[in-house]
C-alpha cells in the first residue's frame, strides 16, 4: 500500500489521502473512489475551500468517508445523508435557499468505463477477489475516466421546527416525525 502511495505525484492528492487514512482505516478502493467522486464535484461544481456541501451517498460503504473527512458533510450535522441502494453513486451539491431549487451534480462509478480497467472492473462486479493494492493503481491511472456524471436539479426542503413527543408506552421522549403517540421502538 506504501509504494502505492508513493507514485502519487499531485501534493493535494497526497494531503487528502493523509487525512483519509487515519479516518477511514486503510486506503481501501471504495475510499479513494470516494475522494476521486468529491474532488470531481469541486471541479464541475466550482466548490471553494471550505464551502458548505451536502452530499447524498447511494451506498454506505467506503464512499461517504472522504466526504465527511474532507468535504466537512457528517451525519451529525446533516449535511450527509446515506440512501442505502447500493450504488457506487453519489449526489453533491452546495448551499442553496430553502424552499429553492439548487443545482447538484450525480457522480456514478460507470461499469460500462471501468470495463477498461480488468482489475477494477473485476473488483466492482464482484466476479474475482481483487485485493485492494491491485485496484488502486487502475484507480489511479484512470482518474476521472471511470465516472459518469450528471447535473441535477435539487430541492432544498423547508426545514420544519422540531417537536418533541413523550412516548405514550415507554415514557422515552423522541422526535416526531407526523403525530405519532408511540416511539419507533414501541412500533417496531
Ligand atoms: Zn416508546
Amino acid at each position: 500500500m506504501e509504494s502505492i502511495i508513493k507514485q502519487i505525484e499531485d501534493p493535494e492528492l497526497l494531503a487528502q489521502i493523509e487525512k483519509l487514512v487515519p479516518f477511514h482505516g486503510y486506503l481501501s478502493s471504495g475510499a479513494f473512489i470516494g475522494l476521486q467522486m468529491f474532488n470531481l464535484a469541486r471541479k464541475i461544481l466550482e466548490i471553494q475551500e471550505g464551502e458548505r456541501i451536502y452530499v447524498t451517498c447511494e451506498t454506505r460503504n467506503c464512499i461517504p468517508d472522504p466526504f465527511q473527512i474532507l468535504g466537512g458533510a457528517t451525519t451529525g450535522n446533516k449535511r450527509l445523508k446515506i440512501k442505502e441502494l447500493g450504488k457506487m453513486a453519489v449526489t453533491v451539491n452546495k448551499q442553496g435557499p430553502e424552499d429553492a431549487k439548487v443545482e447538484g451534480i450525480r457522480i456514478l462509478l460507470d461499469a460500462e468505463k471501468t470495463k477498461a480497467y480488468p482489475k477494477l472492473h473485476a473488483w466492482y462486479l464482484n466476479t474475482a477477489k481483487i485485493p485492494h493494492r491491485e485496484v488502486l493503481p487502475e484507480l489511479l491511472a484512470a482518474g476521472e475516466a471511470i465516472y459518469s456524471w450528471e447535473k441535477v436539479e435539487l430541492e432544498v426542503p423547508v426545514r420544519a421546527k422540531k417537536r418533541i413527543q413523550r412516548c405514550e408506552k415507554c415514557g422515552e421522549m423522541f422526535i416526531l416525525h407526523k403525530n405519532e403517540l408511540l416511539c419507533g421502538t414501541c412500533t417496531e
